[in-house]
């Protein structure tokens, strides 16, 4: 393999919740013409369909081996960096990039071996908070503020154009690691945040407060942070002891 497709193997395209057919075949087309194949499918509503072939207009082999998950961890198992593309900024604020800065960051990350995934939304409701908050930055198309809304396969489209000529332009990256370790993957960081869930409940941090807002938050704060597995480890560790003197301080009651 060149360098090129190695590089370009790191990428995947994650689509959410779409609803129609043709725009994952013109999605698949899309990526497809930018030297990408891996498309991701999370709950699409129709899945494969006729219509998507048609649109992907000869771009089948991306649709063949287009994973269909049911949940979107899964979409993004061995992510290292993860980028939402959405048209209008969510309650959650993440840093919010240019789709030229956000190729520039994500090849450097691909550069440095790390699996990239970028994440489109359903085509009327966009991403979701819960999705967004997979992410680590934002990427919005610089489209008008009173029509800002492109077709999803459009964005795709421009998203892998920027990505391409990224990759075209000389400045390929001889970027320095920024990490010793790669940072943990969507799978291991979404066991974190299950076990922080856990560990808050049982030390009864919310106190009738619903636990939502506070989690995104913290999603938000951990995304930021990038660690790498053996942080993780650690982070386990302390939501361990909290839980244990928990458990104690209760049975001493
Ligand atoms: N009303 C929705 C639009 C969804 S369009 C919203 O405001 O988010 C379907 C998907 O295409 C979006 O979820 C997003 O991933 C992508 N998209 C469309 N327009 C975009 C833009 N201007 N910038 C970034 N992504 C965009």
């Amino acid at each position: 393999m060149t360098d090129f497709q190695d590089l370009a193997a790191r990428f995947r395209f994650v689509l959410a919740r779409t609803s129609h057919p043709g725009n994952i075949g013109s999605a698949a087309r899309a990526i497809r013409t930018m030297g990408f194949n891996r498309l991701e499918l999370v709950l699409p509503a129709r899945f494969p369909d006729r219509e998507a072939n048609a649109l992907a207009a000869g771009a089948d082999e991306v649709l063949v081996n287009a994973g269909v998950h049911a949940e979107l961890v899964d979409g993004l198992a061995g992510c290292n960096f993860v980028l939402g593309l959405s048209a209008r900024r969510r309650g959650v604020t993440l840093p919010e990039l240019s789709p030229r800065e956000a190729a520039r960051q994500a090849l450097a990350a691909a550069a440095r071996g790390e699996q990239v995934a970028l994440l489109f939304g359903n085509e009327r409701s966009g991403l979701e908070n819960e999705e967004l908050a997979r992410c680590h930055a934002m990427v919005r198309i610089p489209s008008v503020d009173d029509f800002s809304s492109l077709n999803l396969s459009q964005a795709v489209q421009v998203m892998a154009y920027e990505l391409r000529m990224a990759m075209l332009g000389d400045e390929l990256p001889a970027a320095p690691p920024e990490h010793d370790e790669p940072p943990a993957d969507a799978t291991q960081m979404e066991q974190f945040y299950r076990h922080l869930a856990q560990a808050l409940d049982d030390i009864e941090f919310h106190k009738g407060r619903e636990p939502t807002t506070i989690m995104l938050r913290l999603r938000k704060l951990f995304q930021r942070a990038q660690p790498d597995e053996r942080e993780l480890r650690v982070l386990h560790g302390i939501l361990a002891d909290a839980q244990r003197m928990a458990g104690l301080a209760k049975s001493e009651k």
